[in-house]
């Protein structure tokens, strides 16, 4: 599928916090995707009550970020590991900027 056919082309707008949303490079993800819009909003409360969430149910220090696929705009979430993680890999990238 070209990216030219893709749903979501524009930067949607977070439904838990209005934020605009950001690409993620999800290329070394199983996702088939070049990238994911996230909400990168460290503030957004589906963030916040992500991490409340597993911390009462798992006892983990895990969350997940609102997503939405660019190809079908289905909604779905990823996880965010760790702040270590989100420092690596869970911030705003353009997927295209090594293939120039
Ligand atoms: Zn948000």
């Amino acid at each position: 599928m070209s990216e030219m056919e893709y749903k979501v082309k524009e930067a949607p707008t977070c439904p838990h916090c209005k934020s605009v949303m950001e690409q993620m490079d999800s290329r070394h993800l199983d996702w088939g995707l070049p990238y994911l819009w996230v909400c990168f909003n460290n503030n957004c409360t589906f963030f916040m009550k992500g991490w409340k969430h597993m911390m009462e149910s798992y006892g983990q220090l895990v969350s997940y970020r609102f997503m939405i696929q660019p190809d079908s705009g289905t909604v779905g979430v990823i996880p965010a590991f760790s702040h270590e993680y989100l420092h690596q890999h869970g911030k705003p990238s353009n997927p295209y900027l090594d293939e120039e």
